[in-house]
């Protein structure tokens, strides 16, 4: 491990001047929360700063509900929201995303800014003995496209990366128009948390928007219909501590008739970010909850998707899991 020293600076805006005396990417000062992808980075030499700027005790943790939605503090662990009991109930498809990812011990100790930032799970960008990955190394290539691919993306990728993105927390909250609050040196910034991660392009070392001193203070979710009837479906190799293959979250509004007025869907395990589909959403509003129907609108969430040979199965799979995550939604009461 590269050496580093540790800075805990008393307040927020000290930490903002600390890692703002750094440059964005590879630089060498770094954040570190609840440092669960963090350690993990620096154990196995991906990430080598010389100095971690700590946020710890600097942010909010609060979980505050009201009639305009949910706010979550950026220092509020996964735990901490999936047990809440009013989160479980009006924003389901939040719960099962979080109560679906890690472990009890990770997610005693991950807070929800930094699940938004972790990152990507690609092998080849955790083993430093692969010398080619775009996104550790820029311009070194990428292992992944003729290599071993079959946790990779099949939307939003291109030739210089097709890592995809990690989080099950943000599908949910891609689905749900989430927004992020962010405050820097230059003061604070609202984004909507669909514009916070970056496709690969040809800079896939970049992965948000973020501005280097910034950081995520707290994750804003609006009151919406579709809330309450939502579900977070995740398909992984095993039943536990893994991450997904495919997912799907999927938020919808019924008519009185059993029909579908309004629909929202996002996927995860499948897109270099967090992947939502309008078109699905579209063509599901004024649908029935018949399987064919269903199927019939989630077909369209293969529209530009390119398999890389052993992701390839990936295609049909974010299919059904549409399919299955509509069904369970659209059941709930
Ligand atoms: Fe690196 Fe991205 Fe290629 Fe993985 S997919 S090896 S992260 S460039």
């Amino acid at each position: 491990m590269h050496p580093f020293s540790l800075e805990r600076p008393r307040d927020l805006s000290a930490a903002l001047a600390l890692r703002a005396q750094a440059g964005r990417n590879d630089a060498p000062a770094e954040y570190i929360a609840g440092g669960t992808d963090m350690v993990q980075l620096l154990q196995e030499n991906v990430r080598r700063p010389d100095r971690l700027v700590s946020l710890a005790g600097l942010l909010d943790n609060r979980i505050e509900l009201t009639t305009q939605g949910l706010r979550l503090g950026a220092a509020a662990t996964m735990a901490e929201v999936a047990a809440h009991p009013e989160v479980a109930v009006q924003f389901p498809v939040i719960a099962e995303a979080l109560l679906n990812s890690a472990s009890p011990q990770v997610r005693n100790q991950a807070t929800m800014g930094g699940n938004l930032l972790q990152r990507t799970r690609c092998p080849y960008f955790r083993d430093t003995g692969y010398s080619a990955c775009n996104k550790r190394t820029p311009g070194s290539g990428c292992a992944a496209i003729d290599g071993e691919n079959r946790w990779h993306a099949v939307l939003g990728g291109g030739e210089h990366c097709i890592a995809a993105h990690a989080s099950d927390l943000a599908v949910a909250l891609v689905a749900l128009d989430a927004v992020v609050q962010v405050r820097g040196r230059q003061g604070e910034r609202t984004l909507a948390l669909t514009e916070l991660h970056r496709l690969p392009g040809t800079t896939p070392h970049l992965e948000t928007v973020l501005q280097p001193s910034e950081v995520i203070t707290a994750i804003v979710v609006p009151a919406h219909p579709v809330a309450r009837r939502s579900h977070y479906l995740k398909i992984r190799d095993r039943a536990s501590f893994e991450f997904a293959v495919v997912s799907a979250a999927v938020a919808l509004e019924l008519q009185g008739d059993g029909r579908i007025r309004q629909a929202r869907v996002a996927l995860g395990g499948v897109g270099t970010k967090p992947w939502r589909l309008p078109r699905v959403e579209a063509a599901l509003a004024g649908s029935s909850l018949a399987p064919e129907a269903l199927r019939q609108a989630a077909s369209i969430a293969a529209q530009g998707a390119q398999g890389r040979g052993h992701n390839d199965f990936k295609i049909e799979l974010m299919q059904r899991a549409i399919v299955r995550a509509a069904e369970t939604a659209g059941a709930r009461a």
